[in-house]
């Protein structure tokens, strides 16, 4: 029985990716008489909207794909990220980074931590209590010390190939923001492991978040998920679909009367509308 997850931000309206991307999960789980879990993913209060929530939902009813209950919504599960954190913290494998905005958000502009690494300016400062109290931090994983604790992460794809990180694929990831009680790897790896989610099904611009998920999930005790890196959804001449592009989006599709369940089957068959292909991250 297979355990998967659709897990949406919020910030925009959904596209083909994203059609695909929720189809393929909720036909794997389907087709074993498993579970497709929805998840909300809208830490990030600066950029998520409660009116994308409601497309989302909309968009998934018109592809005909049902989820499981319960519906999570990370902005409700601070405390399960919280508890968490204090485990990595336990370990010793936490420090708190005053950074400046402007630093984190460069890192964060790429897709979910794919940027440049941490130039490592917080790791290793004495611990500063009144610092921590006065000044807004977040806190990051100190990927060295960790690395030395459990060594490399290696994961299994669902086609059966087992794949090894490097050195390289893993920072000092931020585990708590500054205005959230996690961040997306730490907030991910608790909510996949509390739905019980046994194939990671995402789009393959996301392989390089397995590493660190990897990493986290063996400091944390959590079972290993099956990882399924599917392919994009990009337009004819290769550039990505990005949120802000006008077009197309599911919902224009929807409102220019084109059939929703019809676009799912045919993702799924690998047949696209004129104007798109399918690619490697
Ligand atoms: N929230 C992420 C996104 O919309 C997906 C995260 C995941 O599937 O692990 O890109």
């Amino acid at each position: 029985m297979i355990v998967t997850r659709f897990a949406p931000s919020p910030t925009g309206r959904l596209h083909l990716g994203h059609a695909y991307s929720a189809a393929l999960g909720h036909q794997r789980a389907r087709e074993s008489g498993g579970k497709f879990l929805l998840r909300i993913e809208d830490l990030d209060g600066t950029r998520c909207r409660p009116e994308f929530v409601d497309e989302t939902l909309d968009d998934l009813h018109w592809l005909g794909l049902t989820w499981d209950e319960p519906l999570l919504v990370q902005s409700q599960r601070a405390s399960a990220y919280e508890a968490a954190l204090q485990r990595v913290a336990d370990q010793g494998l936490v420090y708190p980074c005053f950074c400046t905005r402007s630093d984190i958000a460069a890192a964060l502009e790429a897709p979910h931590g794919a940027a440049a690494h941490y130039p490592g300016t917080c790791r290793g400062m004495p611990d500063d209590p009144e610092r921590r109290a006065s000044l807004p931090h977040s806190w990051r994983l100190d990927a060295q010390k960790a690395l030395a604790l459990v060594g490399l992460p290696s994961w299994t794809e669902a086609d059966g190939r087992h794949l090894h990180s490097t050195r390289e694929d893993l920072d000092d990831a931020i585990l708590a923001r500054k205005d959230a009680p996690a961040a997306y790897h730490l907030a991910c790896v608790v909510d996949d492991a509390a739905g019980g989610v046994t194939l990671v099904s995402r789009a393959a611009d996301l392989r390089s978040s397995t590493p660190i998920q990897r990493l986290l999930q063996t400091l944390l005790g959590l079972p290993e998920p099956v990882y399924l890196h599917h392919s994009l959804v990009v337009h004819a001449d290769g550039r990505r679909l990005a949120k802000r592009d006008r077009a197309p989006t599911l919902a224009a599709m929807r409102e220019a009367g084109i059939d929703g369940r019809t676009t799912a089957a045919d993702l799924l068959a690998g047949k696209l509308p004129l104007g798109f292909a399918f690619a490697q991250a």
